[in-house]
């Protein structure tokens, strides 16, 4: 279909080398799309960036650390000198720490911060004149389940993804006139290596998921490519400042 078709359109994913961002990169990628690969781990970028091409995409690896504004700045100058232009931007680079409230040092709250919400001002910021100059961008943000529900544990990470969403409402009425669509996507609970990490430590979290998502299953990083290709193609071209939900029906079930 033409209106999904992203042949010479150049996208960075940060956090593009596993989970949630390598499932959408993929998305992207099989609907011709060239991809950065954008993160810290140059390992796993490279297996990311093998798969990628193997698939048919290009693909290539520009190390970022998002907490960084600087950094985040360089990887877009880097993006537009490797591949010519930038037209698709998905901030899905995060993190999360969890504690109760009381027992955060300020340091660590404004870490959560850095790396899931001010890291993404900041790439829209770099990104901002390089689509206007393309004639138009779509950017994608990551939220959360935690973008809309509470949790004792999760406090800076649910006010960094809650910032995520009112940050794409703005950002989307301020860029609408240069053809930029920027919308949210709140990821429900998938199988990657930061939920891997929770079950660890969050007892009956597997079974919980299971039991309050009316799928009945994890979601795969496979399951966010649909949605990354459609926000970021023609066929979203009347779709700005929204917050999708891809979850299994999790934020439905009352
Ligand atoms: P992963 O832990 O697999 O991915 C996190 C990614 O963020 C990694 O690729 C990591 O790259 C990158 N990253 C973290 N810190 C930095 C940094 N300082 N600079 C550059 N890159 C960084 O987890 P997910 O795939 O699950 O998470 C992706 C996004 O989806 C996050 O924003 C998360 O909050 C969100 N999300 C996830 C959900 C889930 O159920 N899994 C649910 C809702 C939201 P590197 O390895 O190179 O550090």
């Amino acid at each position: 279909m033409k209106q999904f078709d992203l042949t010479g359109r150049i996208a960075i994913v940060t956090g593009g080398n596993g989970g949630i961002g390598l499932g959408m990169a993929q998305g992207m990628a099989d609907a011709g799309a060239a991809i950065v690969v954008a993160g810290r781990n140059a390992d796993k970028a490279d297996t990311a960036v093998k798969q990628l091409k193997e698939s048919g995409a290009e693909a290539t690896f520009i190390p970022v650390d998002v907490a960084d504004d600087q950094s985040c700045a360089d990887l877009i100058t880097a993006s537009v000198t490797h591949f010519g232009r930038l037209d698709i931007l998905i901030n899905n680079a995060g993190m999360n720490n969890r504690k109760q409230p009381d027992e955060y040092d300020m340091a660590e709250w404004r870490q959560v911060m850095d790396v899931n919400l001010n890291s993404a001002f900041a790439c829209c910021q770099a990104a901002y004149p390089e689509m206007k100059k393309a004639g138009g961008g779509k950017i994608i943000n990551i939220g959360s389940m935690y973008s809309i529900f509470g949790g004792p544990y999760t406090v800076p990470y649910a006010a960094s993804k809650g910032g995520i969403v009112q940050m794409t409402k703005g950002l989307a009425t301020a860029w609408a006139k240069d053809n930029i669509q920027v919308n949210a996507v709140l990821p429900g609970w998938i199988d990657t290596e930061l939920t891997q990490t929770a079950r660890k430590v969050v007892d009956g979290l597997h079974e919980n998921v299971l039991r309050r998502t009316p799928a009945g299953r994890w979601g795969e990083a496979e399951d966010m490519a649909g949605i990354a290709m459609f926000l970021a193609s023609a066929a979203s071209n009347y779709v700005t400042g929204t917050a999708i939900p891809v979850d299994g029906g999790y934020s439905t079930l009352g």
